[in-house]
């Protein structure tokens, strides 16, 4: 067995796999020959293209692409349903898929199949872009065994165990985003005590400065098109990482011309972005009430952390040298890939995936005032369950309202960090006395945080509400089903968003008997097209018949269907 991890990061995406030698990168994408050696044969860049055909182009190749592609997807997670790319709209899901989907074509080329993966997530990140994680790699059909912490799997990564007690602050600087979160070890969990950032910083903006003060000394820039800029820009990427190893280099320009470029002009370009980086770090430690000399391990993450100055400037402010052994563009994934392990038994380490929120209900006290009252505390072992009865407060009642929230107890109801999952009417029948209308709510985080919620009357035992808080992500599942297949038919080289999604019976297998079927039967065939449906009876019909020397293919038949549609069986 192997246990696999994926960073599906802003700019980059690295599949990592733990075996019986430890952790290996998969080759998922190759870079161009000028980009050999730079330290990215085994990353794929996050971006997606529409190339000339308007079929879809991944990583390399639409990174190469001078225009009509769309990078950092992830940071649109959290806010947007649309985006464009070569003129016509997308949906955020469909990109994102696309890219996961292209992780996995890539890493099933490199000899590892990729049907489930640990698959990581920024620091405190929850809601949407939560959710969206786990669907739009379930769409690319890869079931998520568990979402865990970035600032974790780097952690991890450098071997720094979860059973020793000790303070870690992860530095990721990334090609978008800073993330300072510290870390405490305490019994098998990995805790985030604080977490600070700069949403808009990283390698794209030192890019940008760069490139600023590299036009300067450039006059004829100004008549480049929008190729040759967009040609220039890949050149001063590349120069500023070559300058990570080496005082000097070239850069090619659209002329087809050489220049020199020195690294102190790199240094100087960047040197107010770099010490804006303080920020973070001097919150994280305040909101703590410790000093830098707390810190037990200081571990760099993110590309824009292989920049000697930046190293030197996080290292200056810390007084610590940063923890070596892992590779800062790969570190993520590589954590990812030894948490799978421990979490599917495959290593022994101690480590589990815990809440990083309290869950509760608003409820009303005697004074009238409304407390949080917790149901779930933070850092609570997942998955995880709690129940709680209600009794309606007068008789004839025709309704109670729900209020459920993730956040911290301690802090005022509407701080920030308080979030209102859903708030909702359970109807009761105002006939009954309050005994009667009694009723128990059972909240269910399932390894990934999603939130079940189901309500039963105490009464007649008559379920009131069934519903998973997926943060109002599309739960259309139609909708769904038809994104599922433009992903396989992109794949398949059609055109990105060209022609109708075509019926295509899946020749595909499913699992363990009574539960498989009615996983099938309840949860996947009110939603497929009618041929899909006939097909999935037959087989469902098949393994009931128990016709002896069908049953494992049947099964197997119905496996395979469940796993392609992971994201109906959320
Ligand atoms: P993300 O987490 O956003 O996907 P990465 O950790 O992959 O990002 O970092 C990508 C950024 O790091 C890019 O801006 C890239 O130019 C930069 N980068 C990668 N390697 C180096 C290096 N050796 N020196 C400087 N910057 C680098
Ligand atoms: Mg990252």
């Amino acid at each position: 067995m192997s246990a696999i991890g994926i960073d599906f990061g802003t700019t980059n995406s690295v599949v990592a796999v733990h075996g019986s030698d430890g952790v290996d990168l998969l080759p998922i994408d190759t870079p161009p020959p000028n980009w050999l050696g730079l330290g990215f044969e085994k990353i794929m860049p996050s971006v997606l293209g529409v190339g000339v055909d308007r079929e879809a182009t991944f990583g390399w190749n639409a990174k190469s692409q001078p225009v009509d592609k769309l990078e950092a997807v992830k940071r649109l997670f959290a806010t947007e349903d649309t985006v464009r790319i070569g003129g016509a709209e997308y949906s955020v899901e469909l990109a994102a898929s696309l890219l996961f989907a292209r992780l996995k074509k890539g890493a099933e080329e490199a000899g590892a199949p990729l049907d489930r993966a640990v698959v990581t997530i920024p620091a405190n990140s929850r809601g949407v872009a939560r959710f969206r994680t786990k669907l739009c790699a379930g769409l690319a059909g890869i079931d998520v065994t568990a979402l865990i912490n970035e600032p974790t799997a780097a952690a991890m990564a450098h071997s720094l165990s979860a059973g020793e007690d000790h303070t870690i602050l992860v530095f990721d600087w990334g090609g978008g985003t800073l993330d300072v979160t510290v870390l405490e070890t305490v019994a098998g969990v990995f805790m985030e005590r604080a977490s600070k950032g700069i949403q808009r910083s990283g390698g794209l903006d030192l890019d940008n400065l760069f490139e600023a003060a590299l036009l300067v000394d450039l006059p004829e820039s100004a008549t480049w098109d929008e190729k040759d800029r967009g040609l220039f820009r890949l050149e001063v990427e590349r120069a500023k990482i070559l300058l990570s190893e080496q005082p000097t280099t070239n850069i090619t320009l659209p002329d087809e011309t050489k220049r020199e470029v020195h690294r102190d002009v790199l240094e100087r370009a960047i040197r107010g972005k770099v010490e804006e980086t303080r920020g973070p770090i001097d919150q994280c430690l305040q909101d703590l009430s410790i000093s830098a000399s707390a810190i037990d391990h200081l571990v760099l993450v993110g590309g824009s952390s292989k920049i000697p100055y930046v190293r030197q400037f996080v290292s200056e402010v810390l007084g610590k040298e940063p923890a070596t052994g892992a590779d800062p563009m790969t570190a993520v994934a590589e954590g990812a890939a030894i948490a799978g392990a421990i979490l599917a038994n495959e290593l022994d380490a101690d480590f589990f995936v815990s809440t990083e929120h309290a869950l509760g209900t608003i409820s009303v006290d005697e004074r009238d005032v409304e407390e949080f009252s917790v149901l779930i505390g933070r850092n609570h072992k997942l998955p995880a369950k709690a129940q709680n009865g209600y009794r309606p407060a007068h008789s004839g009642q025709s309704s109670v309202t729900i209020r459920v929230i993730e956040g911290d107890p301690e802090v005022p109801l509407d701080h920030p960090d308080n979030v209102i999952l859903k708030e909702w009417d359970v109807d009761l029948d105002p006939s009954r006395t309050q005994d009667e209308n009694a009723f128990t709510i059972v909240y269910e985080y399932d390894v990934d945080g999603i939130l079940h919620v189901n309500v039963t009357s105490d009464t007649t035992g008559d379920m009131l509400l069934h519903e998973d808080l997926s943060f109002g992500a599309s739960k259309d599942k139609a909708g769904l089903v038809s994104l599922a297949q433009s992903v396989n038919e992109t794949m398949a080289g059609a055109a990105l968003g060209g022609g109708e999604a075509g019926t295509k019976p899946s020749a595909e297998v499913d699992a363990d008997s009574q539960g498989l079927l009615e996983q099938v039967r309840t949860k996947i065939l009110p939603f497929v097209d009618e041929q899909e449906t006939e097909l999935l009876e037959g087989l469902c019909r098949a393994l009931e018949g128990a016709i002896a020397d069908e049953v494992g293919n049947c099964r197997e038949a119905l496996e395979t269907t469940a796993r392609k549609y992971a994201y109906l069986l959320l």
